[in-house]
């Protein structure tokens, strides 16, 4: 079969043809009708050889869509033919974090090894996949793989990151989404569906801000330094309610600080290496920062519940597996609008 491959420490990922894997006992087998193509997978692709914590080469993708192909051993509880989604970030199914759905922080993977497809394990970016468990599926109930795959990560991450924020993004309040990319432009329907607050979009393309007003932000903005004033401004004063960072470099983390009012949530979602110093008078009083990671396996559920309602609609851009190298070209030089979608 084909897939797509990070081959070597330093290269462009390349399209192979590899065996089509046999599922282990309480595997499952996909064949792949979707992949999404996320920046962190840039980010992974640039790390020197010792930051890299898997085996190479790696077939990419860890936004994934398919129909169950086969089942190993005991695998009872999904059937041939049936329609998922893959649940990325695997844990170890016990730990407590674990039973409590929160495979994303499970306690015991870096011991047991587990890593999330695509990141580690083979992932979607390829004719079949296999699945780790059938605990990592999520019925399709009828949607549009292609269209939603990126729910899985592009939806999830922000869906977690706004859930946690809830109570302070009441009518009245603002919040500022920081890059309107494959997860910003998610997030911001997310923000309209879910709650009552005003969103404040910041991207350094006028092509994403554009998208971000089609998709629901009250306004949207060039993220530059003029864009704290004019946050304050919009806001009385009082600054944002919640910011989002969607991007989390140096330059954006240094905007969501400021731009932050009292009481507020900065969750820097991007992994840019930006960070915001806590402490007293650096962030307005009682800010809470976080940086957290995907989202848990009911939070993915009530993803696709939610965009099941027709509330959420990803703007994808397909390509063929033969053009993978291509869409990781244009997501780099940022000409992806929305979210580039691999259909096998
Ligand atoms: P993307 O390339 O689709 O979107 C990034 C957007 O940010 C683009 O619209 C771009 O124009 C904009 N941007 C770039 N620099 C900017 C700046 N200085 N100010 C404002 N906007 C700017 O990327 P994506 O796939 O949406 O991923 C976004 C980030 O989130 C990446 O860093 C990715 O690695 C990270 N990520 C984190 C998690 C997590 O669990 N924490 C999960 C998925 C992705
Ligand atoms: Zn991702
Ligand atoms: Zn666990």
């Amino acid at each position: 079969m084909k897939a797509v491959q990070y081959r070597e420490v330093g290269t462009a990922p390349e399209v192979v043809e590899i065996p089509v894997p046999r599922p282990g006992p309480g595997e499952v087998l996909l064949k792949v009708t979707a992949a999404g193509v996320c920046h962190s997978d840039i980010a992974v692709m640039s790390w020197p050889a010792e930051q890299v914590p898997f085996p190479l080469p790696l077939t990419l993708g860890h936004e994934g869509a398919g129909v169950v192909a086969e089942v190993g051993e005991g695998v009872d509880t999904v059937r041939l033919g049936d329609a998922v989604v893959v649940y990325g970030p695997w844990g170890c199914g016990t730990c407590v974090k674990c039973a409590q759905g929160k495979e994303n922080y499970c306690l015991r993977a870096e011991e047991l090894k587990i890593l999330p497809p695509g990141l580690g394990a083979p992932g979607a970016m390829a004719e079949y996949m296999i699945v780790d468990s059938p605990r990592h599926l999520i019925p399709l109930g009828g949607l549009d793989p292609v269209r939603t795959v990126p729910l899985t990560d592009a939806g999830l991450t922000p869906y977690h990151a706004i859930k946690r924020s809830m109570p302070k993004l009441v009518p009245g309040s603002t919040s500022v989404v920081i890059g309107a990319g494959g997860l910003g432009h998610v997030g911001i329907q997310l923000l309209r569906a879910m709650t009552g607050t005003r969103v404040i979009a910041l991207d350094v393309s006028e092509e994403k801000l554009a998208l971000a007003r089609e998709v629901g932000a009250h306004e949207a903005l060039i993220s530059d330094d003029e864009a704290v004033g004019r946050i304050r401004e919009l806001t009385g004063g009082r600054g944002a309610d919640a910011v989002f960072d969607f991007v989390g470099v140096p330059p954006t983390t240094a905007i969501a600080q400021q731009c932050a009012g009292v009481e507020s949530d900065v969750t820097i979602v991007g992994i840019g290496g930006g960070s915001v110093e806590v402490g007293f008078g650096t962030t307005a009083y009682e800010t809470v920062v976080t940086a957290p990671y995907w989202g848990s396996r009911s939070e993915l559920v009530e993803v696709y519940d939610l965009a099941r309602g027709g509330d959420i609609t990803v703007h994808v851009e397909t390509y063929t597996l033969e053009e993978a190298p291509k869409a990781y070209e244009r997501l780099h030089a940022n000409e992806v609008r929305g979210r580039a979608v691999i259909v096998p």
